[in-house]
């Protein structure tokens, strides 16, 4: 049977990632977080005492520690650098508040979009990021953006950290959000923005299960097209 690409973009705490990995394993699809790459190159410049503009001394780095995933026993993703597991390093306010000036260098996001786009190529995958449905996967049959209040997704975000164990306070994260979606659309290389061919879906308000639901039709929809093909 045809697999199909699913690229799923928006800003920080769209809902994204939740939706991504239900709908990667309903179809029997890979997941790929691409935030967590951007973040786990910032986490190794962070640990190294780099300054986040050291793109040579980053990328050479990356090049000794590189970036892999892997499964916990109940199938959680986990991130590795090297064969350090950072899955909760990277969740941590130092790497989220700095992450943004790392994913704004050209350098950094070639390395990253060409181990993308290799991941991709194994078969059906869904990608989430800022960029997957403008620069990284620019034919993938299905392409979504989605969004959410600032309020809506600080309140989420806040939830997360408290179920990790992250200290933080809504105040801050809708600052920090803000700030984070600004410097995300407004970077010179590949900034957030949705595909001209991609499908707007704002999460305010809307459960997980609905936006599983509104993306697992039209993926089905276009599988079902091929099919009769
Ligand atoms: O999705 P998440 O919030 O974990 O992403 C962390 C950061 O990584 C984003 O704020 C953005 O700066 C960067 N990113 C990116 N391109 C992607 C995915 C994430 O620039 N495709």
């Amino acid at each position: 049977m045809k697999q199909i690409q699913i690229a799923i973009d928006g800003p920080a705490s769209s809902g994204k990632s939740t939706v991504a990995k239900i709908i990667a394993r309903d179809f029997g699809y890979t997941y790929l977080d691409t935030g967590a790459m951007y973040r786990a190159v910032t986490y190794l410049a962070l640990q190294n005492g780099l300054g986040l503009e050291d793109i040579d001394s980053i990328l050479m780095l990356l090049e000794a520690h590189p970036i892999s995933f892997g499964r916990d026993e109940e199938g959680e993703q986990l991130v590795f650098v090297g064969d350090v597991d950072v899955t909760h390093a990277i969740r941590e306010n130092d790497v989220t508040n700095a992450v943004s000036a790392v994913a704004a260098q050209e350098m950094i996001r070639e390395r990253l979009v060409a181990l993308q786009r290799s991941i991709a190529e194994q078969g059906g995958i869904v990608m989430d990021g800022r960029d997957i449905g403008t620069v990284v996967l620019p034919t993938a049959e299905l392409k979504i953006f989605l969004v959410a209040s600032v309020q809506e997704r600080a309140e989420r975000r806040y939830k997360e950290n408290l179920q990790k164990g992250i200290e933080t306070d809504l105040a801050t994260l809708e600052k920090e959000i803000a700030e984070r979606d600004y410097k995300d659309s407004h970077r010179a290389v590949s900034p957030l923005k949705p595909a001209e061919d991609a499908i707007h879906f704002d999460t305010t308000g809307v459960d997980i299960p609905a936006v599983v639901d509104f993306i697992s039709k039209k993926a089905k929809k276009i599988l079902d097209k091929s099919a009769e093909t």
